[in-house]
């Protein structure tokens, strides 16, 4: 069975056959991301790579659908999800990375405007073919964080050697040599 993640319809068809498109995919599916994933994880040293970062997943659906009741908004209602390797910029080392989306967007023309629905996110449609998989690309790579860093505090070897280094000013070597000073 064909997936219609890859599929290029008009968005009125997309919307008119309620189309739901579930999303099971592995990062390689997406090459943009993937090259995005790649440029980060270049700064690793080559043990530290990350096994297999190519198919880290990504999941979730698209649902299209009609915006107004007469039929000529479509729109397209996003949940997605990824987990991706990435550099933490703060100690340098991989970690994993969770990005997730929802939204609704209103998939119009360009410079189409819709009435009254200004406070709606929009889609811009560049050519009249639209494939669900290029909206999955564009919301994750816009969902990634512009510094990415390790989201659990312990895990990140920068914060945690802070307490050490701390320590070392309070040696007791450190507090002899005060004491002989003031002597
Ligand atoms: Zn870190």
């Amino acid at each position: 069975m064909a997936n219609p993640l890859r599929d290029r319809r008009t968005a009125a068809d997309w919307a008119a056959a309620g189309q739901v498109v579930e999303i099971a995919e592995k990062l390689s599916s997406f090459q943009q991301l993937t090259s995005i994933v790649e440029a980060d994880l270049a700064a690793l040293d080559s043990t530290k790579m990350p096994n297999l970062w190519r198919e880290s997943p990504i999941t979730g659906s698209l649902e299209f659908g009609f915006a107004d009741a007469r039929g000529k908004l479509p729109r397209v209602r996003c949940s997605v999800a990824a987990t991706l390797n990435a550099v933490c910029q703060r100690c340098l080392e991989p970690f994993k990375l969770a990005i997730e989306c929802e939204t609704d967007l209103l998939l119009l023309g360009i410079e189409e405007v819709a009435e009254g629905y200004e406070d709606h996110e929009v889609w811009e449609l560049e050519e009249s073919m639209l494939r669900p998989l290029d909206i999955v690309e564009e919301l994750l790579i816009m969902a990634l964080p512009f510094s990415a860093m390790h989201v659990d505090l312990d895990s990140c070897t920068a914060l945690s050697a802070e307490p050490e280094s701390r320590e070392e000013k309070t040696t007791p070597f450190a507090a002899l040599r005060e004491q002989m000073t003031q002597d």
